[in-house]
C-alpha cells in the first residue's frame, strides 16, 4: 500500500515537472522510434515517412550509432528530431542518478560526433520513471518524452514466417484503432522490419483523416530548463 502510494506520488511529480506524455494542443500525432539507428530498418522507415510527409522523433541508442552514423545526418536532414535513448540501454533502476546522468551524456556525445543540433529530448530505456532519470534529464536541461500509446510492436520481431501477413495486419489495425489526435506513439525500428509494414496500413488512414503527421516541433515550444535551449 505504501509502495503503491509512493509510486503514485513519484509519477505525478514526474508528470507535472518534466515528462511529456501527449502532444500539446495538437490535431496531429507524433510517431517515435526507439533503439536505432538500424542500417537494415531505419532507411525504410525514413522512406515511408517521406512518402506521407510525416516527421518523427528517433530516440537513438548511443551504442548503435557507430553501425550507421550516416543515418543520424539523414534523420536531421529530412526534418525529423533526434532524441537520446541512453548510451548502453541499461535499466536505470539499477543505476544511481549520477551513473544515469553520465550514460545520458555519453549518448549526447556520441550523437554530437555526427550532428551539430542540440538534442533536446530524452527517453530512458523502457521509459522508466524514477528519480535517477528525472534528475539526469534535469541536469542535462532536456525534456523527458514518454508516450501515450504503445502497441507492443517489439513483438513483431518474433513473428514466424508463416504468420507475417496476419500479424502485420493485426498490428496495423491496432494502430488504426488505438491512435487518436494528440497521441505520442511508441514504436521501435531496431531489428524490427515489420513495423514498416504495419505503418503502411495505418499511415494512409491517418492521412485520410486529415491528421497532422509533422508536428514534432510542437514539443520544441515546451519549456526547457536550460536557458539556451529555449
Ligand atoms: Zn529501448
Amino acid at each position: 500500500m505504501i509502495r503503491t502510494l509512493k509510486n503514485v506520488i513519484r509519477n505525478v511529480i514526474c508528470m507535472c515537472l518534466l515528462v511529456v506524455w501527449r502532444m500539446p494542443k495538437s490535431n496531429g500525432i507524433l510517431l517515435t522510434f526507439d533503439d536505432g539507428p538500424d542500417p537494415n530498418v531505419t532507411p525504410a522507415v525514413l522512406d515511408l515517412l517521406r512518402q506521407y510527409g510525416a516527421k518523427a522523433m528517433f530516440f537513438v541508442s548511443g551504442c548503435c550509432i557507430e553501425t550507421a552514423p550516416e543515418l543520424l545526418t539523414r534523420i536531421v536532414a529530412e526534418g525529423h528530431a533526434l532524441g537520446n535513448h541512453s548510451f548502453a540501454h541499461r535499466r536505470y533502476r539499477v543505476l544511481d542518478w549520477k551513473k544515469c546522468a553520465d550514460d545520458l551524456e555519453k549518448c549526447n556525445e556520441a550523437i554530437a560526433k555526427y550532428v551539430s543540433e542540440l538534442v533536446k529530448f530524452y527517453r530512458p530505456p523502457h521509459g522508466q520513471l524514477g528519480w535517477a532519470p528525472f534528475l539526469a534529464v534535469k541536469k542535462a536541461g532536456m525534456r523527458y518524452i514518454r508516450w501515450s500509446v504503445s502497441i507492443r510492436d517489439w513483438e513483431l520481431r518474433d513473428v514466424d514466417a508463416a504468420n507475417v501477413i496476419p500479424e502485420v495486419k493485426r498490428f496495423g489495425d491496432i494502430l488504426v484503432r488505438q491512435v487518436k489526435p494528440g497521441d505520442i506513439v511508441l514504436l521501435h525500428d531496431y531489428e524490427n522490419p515489420l513495423v514498416v509494414e504495419a505503418l503502411k496500413i495505418a499511415l494512409p488512414v491517418w492521412k485520410e483523416r486529415g491528421w497532422a503527421l509533422d508536428q514534432w516541433d510542437k514539443c520544441s515550444s515546451l519549456h526547457f530548463p536550460r536557458q539556451e535551449l529555449k
